[in-house]
């Protein structure tokens, strides 16, 4: 049995859950869950805001842990080894984008606590290809928000080939954007903050930003023309795409990791005429997550974070909600 804290109904407490799981396929591994972050997305999924969930399901996709178990298949893990796991727990293997290593993007991709159970619990199981060793400089309290969070802005800085000499802007300084300004800065980037308020710069500063920008001032943007090679926006809320398309330098690059409902709306002119572009981003390759747990360990990139027991899951849920935390929540079995 593998005991766990479930979401029952959708906007409910979490409850004591457990379920049976005895034979592992092939290729899996039982990962002992020794901490467990929490993202917006667990929030999302409890409450059944994207139409998704089905109860009851332990919540969790911020994993770090020790792998206790092998399927008969596994060859690149062992018993004893410290992994961590992400949003993704499996994939096709077979699909276009399997073979060309963007297992993220795949189709059949499983996620760790969508139709499956998460890692508010003892135990998690996960295709054995996403569960992946830390180095051993990295405690593992940290590494679960970089297996999620981390990688979620580490992916579009090494895909748009981020080092010295390059402009990156960063939209909103919270779980994600916390880590996105320290991957920047060591990553040689001149980086800018971006936020709704000024009460955020010295802290985005402390996590290596070089400029701010409070983007609710009139004509925030008007001195930044031709700017940036990079913006990255971790938020969700509306914002002025037209002006901010406008600091990118040529062929710089307008990220989403965030959605905002509405459709964005740019002018094709202001792209063509410098070879702008948007885009969007999600999560990353396994080879991605090595990538990034590599880099945070050389270049001591950790999350903030606030740690409390797993037990008080429900107090911990309440906090990341009401967004208390500065600036991730870790549950610690
Ligand atoms: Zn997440
Ligand atoms: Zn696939």
């Amino acid at each position: 049995m593998i005991k766990g804290y479930a979401a029952y109904n959708a906007k409910e407490e979490l409850k004591s859950f457990s379920y049976e799981y005895t034979n592992l396929k092939p290729k899996e591994v039982k990962i002992k869950v020794s901490h467990c972050g929490i993202c917006h997305s667990d929030l999302h999924l409890i409450n059944n805001d994207w139409m998704m969930s089905r109860y009851p399901f332990i919540p969790g996709h911020e994993v770090a842990g020790e792998v206790v178990e092998i399927g008969s298949d596994v060859t690149e893990l062992r018993k004893g080894d410290r992994v961590g796991l992400g949003w993704q727990a499996g994939s096709c293997h077979s699909c276009e984008d399997c073979n060309s290593g963007n297992e993220n993007l795949c189709s059949s991709a499983a996620a760790t606590c969508v139709g499956r159970n998460g890692g508010y619990a003892e135990y998690v199981i996960s295709d054995s290809r996403f569960a992946i060793t830390l180095p051993y400089e990295l405690e593992s309290k940290y590494a679960g928000p970089l297996m999620c969070g981390g990688v979620t802005v580490f992916s579009p800085l090494r895909r748009n080939n981020i080092t010295e000499g390059k402009r990156v802007a960063v939209i909103g300084i919270g779980g994600l954007g916390h880590m996105a300004l320290q991957f920047a800065n060591k990553m040689g980037a001149e980086v800018t903050a971006i936020s709704t308020s000024l009460s955020k710069k010295a802290e985005a500063e402390s996590f290596g930003a070089h400029n701010f920008i409070v983007s609710t001032t009139e004509n925030a943007f008007d001195s930044y023309a031709n700017k940036f090679d990079l913006i990255i926006n971790t938020i969700f809320a509306p914002m002025d795409w037209g002006s901010l398309v406008n600091t990118l330098r040529s062929n710089g690059n307008l990220c989403f990791l965030g959605a905002p409902p509405e459709p964005v709306s740019v002018s094709a002119f202001s792209l063509l005429m410098k070879q702008r572009q948007v885009s969007g981003s999600v999560i990353g390759s396994p080879e991605m997550i090595k990538d990034m747990l590599r880099f945070s360990a050389k270049h001591n990139v950790r999350p903030v974070i606030e740690v409390m027991p797993m037990a008080n899951v429900n107090e911990a849920l309440k906090r990341v909600a009401e967004n208390k935390v500065r600036y991730r929540m870790v549950l610690e079995n």
